[in-house]
């Protein structure tokens, strides 16, 4: 596989990253695409297959497995298994874009290790364990079951931030989606002036 550059976002399922990552699409002189992830798990809310995810259910994402389809995988929670289709950073590169990814900590690492000159490897930090709790409760697209899954595993993510490229704290989005526009566009190679909302 041979392309443009690989842009990971990581952190614990509240921290604000997938703002973030949203935001970033919106700049175009990063020239970014998303890597749109297959999933196991169901469908929340007004989330769209090929869009948000691709869809499916356990077998067949083991079936992928077995075909060695996908660039990483993990079984984030039990149950729910996500991964990178090979065919979608390549298609994306194909493109001619930079892929940029919202995956879970290992799955970032892993990838990094893979592709580590093609590849910037984002953390994002949030204020506090208490404050994960109360993002994710107002969000309440999950039953109070998966959010304690989603905070134990919080802990134990916390921990792998030194492994990474950067790390971003996510106190003031204002400021974080400023910093996070910032590394990518130096790592992309283009001015960080152009804004769009
Ligand atoms: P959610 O269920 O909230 O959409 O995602 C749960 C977690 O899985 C998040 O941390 C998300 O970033 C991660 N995730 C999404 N896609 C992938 C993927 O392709 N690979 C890995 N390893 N994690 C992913």
């Amino acid at each position: 596989m041979k392309g443009g550059k690989l842009i990971i976002f990581s952190a614990p399922s509240g921290s604000g990253k997938t703002t973030i990552v949203r935001y970033l699409l919106k700049q175009p002189e990063l020239n970014l695409a998303f890597s749109v992830s297959a999933a196991s798990r169901a469908r929340r809310g007004k989330e769209k297959e090929g869009q948000h995810y691709y869809f499916m259910n356990v077998s067949e994402f083991k079936n992928h497995i077995k075909q060695d389809d996908f660039l990483e995988w993990e079984e984030v929670y039990r149950d729910n298994f996500y991964g990178t289709l090979k065919r979608e950073v390549e298609r994306l590169w194909a493109e001619g874009k930079n892929v940029i990814f919202d995956i879970d900590v290992v799955g970032g690492l892993r990838i990094k290790k893979k592709f580590p000159k093609e590849t910037l490897a984002v953390f994002v930090k949030p204020p506090s364990v208490d404050e994960l709790k109360i993002r994710l409760k107002k969000r309440s697209t999950e039953s109070e079951d998966k959010i304690n899954m989603r905070i134990a595993k919080a802990s134990v993510e916390l921990a792998t931030a030194p492994q990474f490229d950067k790390v971003i704290k996510n106190y003031d989005l204002d400021t974080a989606l400023e910093e996070a526009h910032k590394l990518v566009a130096d790592f992309v190679e283009v001015s960080a002036s152009k804004k769009e909302d």
